[in-house]
């Protein structure tokens, strides 16, 4: 048996949520005291392979074909469930990101695993069985699943493993999987960024803003302080809603999930539909003018105050210090 832990990139670079899946997959591997090899995919250079070594991983694949340059569902599904065959593997881990939802499943028909998606911590492997605790409910609950079949798929929620160095060194080899037709029935032609800001699946620090607001003229406040924090931008939905800010930033049930180490909402209530994708983030800062808001029940520091006397007062702060 081995583990193999898929390295997501982005142009290239691998992103932070990769090395937290490999410092995770590495550990399992430890509790199995068996090897770890890493897959890749797309166009990453021979020292940003060399990377994953430090992170634990003994050996990495890499896959690098022009056609596969963008994430093809599919496509990438097939690559690592042939790549999890040929290393005799039988725990398969990756990050619970975007691209690692559509994967999990595929793999687990490729493969015939059960899958365990949105893992916050190692498993427990005692008296021959296998469980783990993930997030349920949208992240409104924790779930110990118990992982029965032989083979296993993990997806780890992003932020809920931390980086750990090691002083192994990787060895690269090229892979390649004979393509089939039906895997590029739908391709991703080209990428285009909106921004160069912090990825908000991936950000370690979140600054969100709500109603409260009152327009999108007063968000510069916002995009000053996470500025300073070097943190990404996200919304409740009616902010997105109202076209205040891109639908890409909408946090929460019918938005996006994150779990970042610090997340300050500014004039944000708390509705449920919005703690769903928000409550597992580390530490959660509240500012709303509103003691009785019901964000204050689940926040770890509260200012109660108004944000627009509360924001600036943080900001001057911040550069004084
Ligand atoms: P409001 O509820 O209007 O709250 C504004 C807050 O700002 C208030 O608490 C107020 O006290 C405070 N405030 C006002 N002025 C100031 C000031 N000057 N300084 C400081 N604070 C101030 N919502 C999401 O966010 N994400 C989702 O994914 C989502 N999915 C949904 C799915 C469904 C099926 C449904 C029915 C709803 C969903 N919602 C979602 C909407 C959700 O129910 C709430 O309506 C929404 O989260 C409220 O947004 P808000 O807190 O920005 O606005």
């Amino acid at each position: 048996m081995s583990v193999l832990v898929y390295t997501e990139n982005a142009d290239g670079k691998f992103k932070k949520s990769t090395f937290e899946v490999v410092s995770y997959a590495r550990a399992i591997a430890d509790q199995n005291n068996t090897k770890l090899i890493a897959v890749s995919i797309g166009s990453v250079s021979a020292a940003e392979l060399a990377t994953l070594g430090k992170y634990g991983a003994e050996k990495v694949l890499n896959v690098s074909n022009e056609q596969l340059k963008n994430f093809v569902n599919q496509a990438y599904a097939s690559i690592i469930a042939e790549a999890a065959k040929k290393e005799s593997a039988d725990i398969v881990v990756l990050s619970n990101s975007f691209s690692g939802r559509g994967l999990a499943p595929r793999l687990g028909v490729k493969l015939e695993a059960g899958v365990a998606d949105g893992a916050v911590a190692l498993p427990e492997q005692t008296d021959g069985k296998f469980k783990i605790k993930k997030t349920a409910f949208s992240g409104k609950a924790f779930a110990i699943v118990e992982l029965t079949s032989a083979n296993k798929i993990i997806s780890l929620t992003p932020n809920a493993y931390k980086v750990v160095e090691t002083n192994k060194t990787a060895s690269v080899e090229d892979f390649s999987v004979e393509a089939k037709a039906g895997d590029f029935a739908a391709v991703i032609k080209e990428i285009v960024r909106s921004t160069d800001k912090v990825s908000l699946p991936d950000a370690d620090i979140v600054i969100s803003g709500g109603r409260g607001l009152k327009g999108p003229e007063n968000w510069g406040m916002v995009e000053e302080l996470a500025d300073l924090l070097g943190a990404a931008l996200a919304c409740s939905k009616p902010v997105s809603d109202a076209g205040w800010r891109p639908h890409s930033e909408h946090v929460g049930q019918t938005g996006i999930a994150i779990s970042p180490n610090l997340y300050i909402a500014i004039g944000i209530s708390g509705a449920i539909q919005h703690l769903a994708g928000v409550s597992s983030s580390k530490v959660i800062v509240v500012i709303n003018k509103d003691a009785e808001a019901p964000f204050f029940k689940v926040a770890d520091y509260g200012i109660v105050g108004d944000a627009f006397e509360v924001v600036p007062k943080i900001i001057t702060a911040i550069k004084q210090f």
